[in-house]
This record gives structure tokens, sequence and C-alpha cells, in this order.
């Protein structure tokens, strides 16, 4: 009886303090966390390994176990785009990290902006998200509460410039030359304390360091497979093949161009945050702050040595115990009860094709030569057929001059059907996508719903090829991301307060909910362009 009775009385106490809708205090701070790349078993593999920041994220969080991508082009940009503007890529022209423009007729960096300059440095690109036109969660912070502040920082330019909407007071990103930089398009020089954090940053200095594990060797082989495991990338002392502990950086390498691929930019990131809190004084007053903080390293290691590795693991590992300091610091300057965290990530990813077929899967990478082979088939049979070119190709893209298809009175079909016959050959593509055909497509599978979700109307390709499941472009080493399937659309979702205790909900939701979830929580209408729908918790 007593045991019902505590029971009951946890739902009780469980339900009164997570219940959105108006009866929580309100946060005066949120701080978003996306890890690039963080598929959830991640999170759960090392579930009792984790001591530090992931175990208090998981122990005060609502943690939504079926969050997807829902959009086909699982990349960095698209997926910062789903989270930061509530709202599907394709729609906003997210159509990739860098993609063809026909109009520009060159291809663009998806925060490319020709216009601005870059402030703090005299390396690296100024970025903004200037060539859309569309507004996301940072925006509506601001228009509901003018006094906010919204400050985005990442590893990636990308990150950063789409994680806090359009304006953001101040995006930071690295430049790979030692320092965080902006543009001109958010402000017209950084702040002091960026300057100083510039100053002290010495990224040089990481030289001579050499990355080791975190925990004792036995605890690696219990949840990992072993250290050497071919298909890993090996770029330390690799006169012969051995991609394993420890990780430094040969001689003839600058540790400001590879920082990025090593555990401890993390907590370079976690330390320029805290400085923002403190020096933007965030979450001081009942304006709420929105902190967006990117961890892009991960995505790096993740690609050389895949989420099953020893390498991933220990990143995993180093980041809790780097979260836990910094969780530690927020209490310290704003108290936890101010504070709403989002953990997220902007895509999943494929374990290494080698790892899945040593299990029993299918898998692979496809054949560079052969699908370059393949291409220029497609490019000389249609030279030859139409005397003229009909279209430009971007890698496997296809942009159709329809003008000149007009004029030719060629049926596209015909286009179609060449493009198919050849790619279609080459192992691991599954099948060649007409944009049209998803467009006005009626079905309701997963995949067609992605496929569309990802389509912008003038700026995607009128065709191109989807790989199929378990195989990769890249090779011959390291992992990837970008396809509709599952694996690369499932992501941790959980939102995390000293209020909460952790419970898991397996309901479905997608990452364009976030926005629209984060400023429900703040009292702010969600636009009617938003694509997601608050979730309750
Ligand atoms: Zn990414």
């Amino acid at each position: 009886m007593k045991k019902l009775y505590s029971g009951l009385c946890f739902i009780f106490v469980f339900n009164f303090l997570s219940c959105s809708s108006g009866k929580h205090e309100k946060p005066k701070l949120v701080i978003m966390l996306v890890v690039d790349q963080l598929r959830p078993d991640l999170l759960t593999r090392f579930d009792d390994l984790y001591v530090g920041g992931f175990r208090w994220l998981i122990d005060n969080g609502i943690w939504f176990t079926n969050t997807h991508h829902e959009h086909g082009y699982t990349a960095t940009g698209p997926g910062h785009a789903a989270i930061g503007f509530g709202q599907h890529p394709g729609k906003i022209g997210v159509i990739g990290n860098s993609f063809y423009d026909r109009d520009l007729k060159k291809k663009v960096n998806c925060v490319e902006d020709p216009s601005a300059k870059v402030v703090g440095s005299s390396h690296g690109y100024a970025r903004s998200f200037s060539q859309y036109n569309s507004k996301g969660m940072g925006d509506w912070l601001k228009e509901k509460y003018p006094l906010s502040k919204v400050i985005s920082i990442a590893g990636k330019d990308r990150s950063a410039c789409m994680a806090g909407g359009k304006n953001p007071d101040l995006p930071l990103y690295y430049n790979y030359h030692g320092q965080f930089i902006s543009s001109d398009y958010y402000v017209d020089s950084l702040p002091k304390w960026v300057k100083n954090f510039n100053e002290e940053l010495n990224i040089s200095s990481y030289a001579d360091s050499l990355w080791k594990k975190s925990l004792k060797n036995d605890i690696y082989q219990k949840y990992s497979r072993e250290d050497h495991f071919e298909g890993e990338t090996d770029d330390y002392l690799n006169a012969v093949y051995s991609p394993v502990f420890p990780i430094g950086f040969d001689r003839d390498v600058n540790p400001e161009n590879k920082i990025m691929g090593r555990p401890w930019f993390e907590r370079i990131i976690l330390e320029l945050a805290k400085k923002a809190i403190q020096q933007e004084s965030l979450g001081a007053d009942l304006n709420p702050d929105f902190l967006a903080i990117g961890f892009s390293a991960m995505d790096w290691m993740i690609h050389d040595y895949g989420p099953y590795s020893q390498e991933v693991m220990d990143a995993c590992i180093k980041l809790d115990k780097y979260l836990n300091s910094f969780i530690e610091y927020v209490d310290k300057i704003v108290g936890l009860n101010n504070v709403l965290f989002v953990l997220t990530s902007d895509h999943g990813g494929l374990p290494l094709p080698e790892y899945i077929k040593k299990n029993g899967g299918q898998a692979g990478r496809i054949n560079k030569k052969h699908l370059q082979e393949a291409l220029q088939w497609i490019d000389e049979e249609c030279e030859e057929k139409f005397s003229r070119k009909v279209y430009h190709r971007d890698g496997a893209n296809f942009f159709l001059d329809m003008n000149t298809i007009k004029k030719l009175g060629v049926d596209p079909q015909i286009i179609y059907d060449m493009v198919s016959k050849y790619l279609t050959e080459v192992e691991g593509i599954d099948r060649v996508i007409i944009k049209e055909q998803i467009l006005n497509s009626s079905d309701n599978d997963r995949i067609t719903k992605r496929l569309k979700n990802m389509i912008h109307n003038h700026k995607s390709p009128e065709i191109f090829p989807i790989v199929n499941s378990g195989y990769l472009y890249r090779g011959p080493y390291g992992t990837s991301h970008g396809t509709p399937y599952d694996y690369d659309t499932h992501v941790p979702l959980i939102f995390s307060r000293k209020q909460f205790r952790a419970v898991q909900k397996n309901s479905s939701h997608a990452t364009v909910d976030i926005a629209s979830t984060i400023a429900k929580y703040l009292d702010i209408s969600v636009p009617d362009y938003a694509d997601g729908v608050p979730i309750d918790f």
C-alpha cells in the first residue's frame, strides 16, 4: 500500500511540475544544445557511464524518444533550418549545405552572403541567413520580447547562422584560423569579451596535445567495438594504417585547421558560451533570452570514426564532463530554476558500412569511378540525342534547362529515363527521383513525405538519385548522413528543467516542432507559417 501511495504521489508531482501552457514558471533563459550528428543511441548506449551534463539533462528531462527530421536530405544546414525556423527546409529553400543556384548559375554555400564582411578577423567567410525570406524562433522571441537577447554559438557557420533565427543579436562561428568570428550583417564589431576570448584562445598550443581515453581501457571494449577497425579514418602517424588511440596532430598539421576534429573543441565552445552568459547578462531579467550552442566537433569525429567507435564513445564521455561544468556554471550565474534546456541534433548518421556488413547487414560505399562513368554516359547520350546541353549537372543532380527543352520539343521523361537507366546500374543507387512526381504524389509513406519536405519548387533539381539504405558516397574511410532513412532522421529531443523528473515518451514528433514548443512555453504565439506543432509536456 505504501508503495502504491508513493507511486501515485510521484505521478501527481510529475504532472504538476511538467504541465505546459502557462502553469509553469517561465524560464529566463532557454539554452538549446544541438550536438551535430548525435544519434539517440549515443545517449542510450552509454547511459550508465554518464555522470555529468548528459546525466543531468536526462535525469531532469522529458525525452521524446521518437523524434525525427521529416526532410529527405539530412545534413547540417537543412537540419538546423528545421530546428531554428520550425519549418521544413525545402519550403524555406535550404536545400543543402551548399547547392547549385540556378539563378546565379553557380554553387553557393547555404549561409553565403556576398554583401557581408567578416567581423573579428581577416580570415574566414562572412555568413548570414539573408538569402532566405523566413523567420525563426529567435525572431519570434524578439518580436514578443524586444529586450530579449538571442545569441548563437557553434563551430560551423551554418549552425550558428540558423539556430538563432534570421536576426539573432550575435552569431559566432569558428574561422579555422584560431578565432571566432561573425559578419557585419549582424554586428559592426565583435563585443570586447569575444575579442578577449580570441586573444587568449591560442589554438596553436594544442599542437602537442594527445587525445587519450578518459576511462579505463576495458570499459571501452565493453561498450564499443575494438579500437582498430577497418573503415575508421587514420589521420595521425598514418604511415601504417592504425586508427587507434592516442590521437594527436602530425607535425605538418596546423591545429587551427583541425581542432574541430578533436573533443577539446566542445570545451572551447562551452567556455565561449559561459562568457556569453556572463557578459551579456543572459537570463538576468524577465525578458527571456535564447542561447543556442552547436557542438560541431562531434559531427567531424563521427564522420571520421563512426558512432560505434571507441573514439566517439570517448568524445561523448568527455562532452558529458564538459557539460557538467557548464551546467554548474549556469546554476551559479542564472540559477537552474530559471533555465529550460533543449537537447537535440541536426541529423543522425550511418554506422561505418564495414561495421554494418560485419554484423550481417546490407551496406556499402558507392564506387566513385562507376558513378562517374554512369554520369559521363548520361552526358554523352544526351549531347548526342539533342545536339546540345539540356541541363546543368551538379554532381548527380540534374537541373533541367526548361526553355531549351521546350524549344526542342523534348519530353523531359526521355531525359529522366536516361538518367535512371544509367544511375540505377551503379551499386548503392536505389532510384532516381523526379521532382514533379514527388510534389504531385499522393503517397503518404514517410520517405515520400520527407522528400516532399526537402523540395523547393524553384531551387531544387528536377532529377536526382537517392541511395539504398546503408550506402554512402563517402569513401574509402569514415561515414556520413544525408538520406531520408530513419538512421539519418532519428535524433534525441529532450526538454530539461531543474523542476522536471526523468520521463520518456514515445509519441511521434518532428524536429520542426521544437521551435513551436519553445515558443509556446514562452507564451509566444506560433506563426501560421510554422510547420511544427507545440509539443505538450
Ligand atoms: Zn551536421
